[in-house]
């Protein structure tokens, strides 16, 4: 996250004036460069070698069944069997490695290997657009609670009261985990795994996707310039209320009591960062 240096902030001096104004954002516009947000133009083009190797990796994936952990076949078998240049197959596994959905082992017995679908990955690529675009730290929390409400009201609307039950169960006792982790890395997954587990309930996978990104990006960077630790009880609370709101099925209530935990999150946060949240957000 945010440094202090705005300079180094602003890569592309182009006019935010003119790209706020083509945005329709006239009443918001950006002290620094950004790039306007377009939907003209097609998106459509034509693949490069190393891109159609990659779709075709991720069709033996998906065909075969494989798993996280499961070993694809070798460089060498790969380029017999794709008849493309070392170069081209390197470059498609690596557009695949750099989004986690396969990793490479070097050495001896190495090789490509399955990855997983993690929405942290589909976060970071996320905030490339973002900081591009000229986002702030206060526009990622203003869309990180409508996410939120919306998958937690969506999880307690779950027809399968079982299924509801089963992913809140871990967080219907505050026991435990009233203590604080020592380290910092397992609070913050300790914490995105309650969420993972609310998004696990909506029944659709783009949503469960695409909304934990945001929260995702949050827990990432600001874990990287400030102690959420401190929040711990704030946060236990929260979710132990949570956790019986969605059980019940009460969607009103879990949609209510995420807004609330987001925003003691976020007013936290921003009592701390201060004018850092006006940042653009970082693409890491
Ligand atoms: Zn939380």
């Amino acid at each position: 996250m945010p440094s202090n240096d705005r300079s180094r902030k602003s890569p592309i001096p182009a006019g935010p004036d003119e790209a706020a104004r083509r945005n329709g954002h006239s009443s918001a516009v950006p002290t620094r460069g950004c790039i306007a947000i377009t939907a003209d133009g097609a998106v459509l083009r034509t693949l490069k070698t190393s891109e159609s190797l990659a779709r075709e990796v991720v069709r033996t994936i998906i065909d075969q069944g494989l798993q996280p952990g499961d070993g694809l076949p070798t460089e060498g078998a790969m380029l017999e069997q794709y008849g493309v240049s070392r170069e081209s197959l390197r470059e498609g596994l690596r557009l695949l490695e750099v989004q986690g959905l396969i990793s490479i082992r070097r050495g001896p017995g190495g090789g490509p290997v399955v990855g997983s679908v993690h929405p942290a990955n589909l976060g970071r690529i996320s905030t490339l657009y973002f900081h591009m675009a000229g986002a702030t730290y206060n526009e990622l929390f203003d869309a990180w609670m409508f996410a939120e409400c919306i998958l937690a009201e969506r999880a307690a609307r779950a027809s399968d009261r079982t299924a509801r039950v089963a992913a809140m169960a871990p967080y219907l006792e505050l026991n435990e985990v009233r203590e604080t982790p020592e380290e910092l890395a397992r609070f913050v997954q300790e914490h995105a795994m309650f969420h993972g587990a609310v998004a696990s309930l909506v029944g659709n996978r783009v949503l469960e996707l695409t909304l934990q990104t945001m929260g995702q990006i949050v827990s990432h960077h600001v874990a990287t310039v400030d102690d959420p630790r401190i929040m711990h009880d704030l946060i236990a609370d929260d979710h132990l209320r949570l956790a019986r709101a969605i059980a019940a099925g009460h969607s009103g209530q879990a949609s209510t009591f995420m807004r609330d935990h987001i925003e003691g999150v976020a007013r936290y946060t921003r009592e701390r960062l201060g004018a850092r949240m006006d940042d653009l957000i970082e693409w890491q």
